[in-house]
């Protein structure tokens, strides 16, 4: 059983496949490097669930598979939800998780402990070549802090403090990946949505 996720990330691909064989036995992931002449869809769209849909209709036009794909970002209180849609690019090409981080930080340095909450968003779209439709939304609540900590995950992951380890004060970048996947935007919502893609696939 095949589905295509449209997204060129090994781990992501990986993560992916792990969580969906403990509900389909005998699936294949297939990712955007397995196609040739892939041409990703330009990301417009002024929502998670907007992108997400997007991009995993692109992604049954060129394969003819059932598909999924994701769009993820960090959302901050004190910005009005910013960055949200941008995260990956909000200070601008090319793209430099380093120069994000850098960014937040300034632009948050005045800003109390207490108005400092933030939460990542992950929107997953499933879409299937009859066109039925499936979006699901996973959030990881917590706080930005004053620093840069750890060395692990990627993106935001070393000024963000999860609720769950707010007591310890671990970022998402000093946590295991198995961890991060339990309790991240992403892990809820693939999880949410792994028993849709087996119903689906298997006819029920
Ligand atoms: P994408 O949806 O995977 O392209 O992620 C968009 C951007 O959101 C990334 O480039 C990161 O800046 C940020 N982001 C999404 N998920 C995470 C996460 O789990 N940790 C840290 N940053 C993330």
């Amino acid at each position: 059983m095949r589905v295509f996720l449209a997204s060129g990330n090994a781990k992501k691909i990986g993560e992916m496949q792990r969580i969906l064989a403990e509900h389909v036995a005998d699936i294949e992931v297939l990712g955007i490097g397995d196609i040739d002449g892939y041409v990703e869809p330009v990301e417009d769209q002024p929502t998670f669930e907007g992108n997400a849909l997007l991009k995993a209709r692109a992604g049954v036009a060129a394969t003819g598979l059932p598909s999924i794909a994701d769009d993820s970002g960090l959302c901050v209180d004190a910005l009005n939800g910013m960055p949200g849609v941008l995260s990956a690019r909000w200070s601008g090409p090319p793209k430099s998780d380093v120069r994000n981080n850098e960014l937040l930080l300034a632009q948050l340095d005045d800003v109390p402990d207490e108005r400092r909450g933030a939460h990542f968003t992950c929107a997953i779209a499933w879409v299937l070549p009859d066109g039925r439709e499936h979006v699901v939304e996973g959030r990881m609540s917590g706080r930005i802090i004053r620093e840069q900590r750890g060395s692990g995950g990627f993106g935001y992951d070393v000024v963000f403090v999860a609720d769950e380890h707010s007591d310890e004060g671990l970022t998402s970048a000093e946590l295991e990946p198995a961890e991060k996947d339990r309790i991240s935007h992403r892990g809820r919502a693939l999880r949410e949505l792994a028993p849709t893609v087996a119903a689906d696939l298997s006819g029920r």
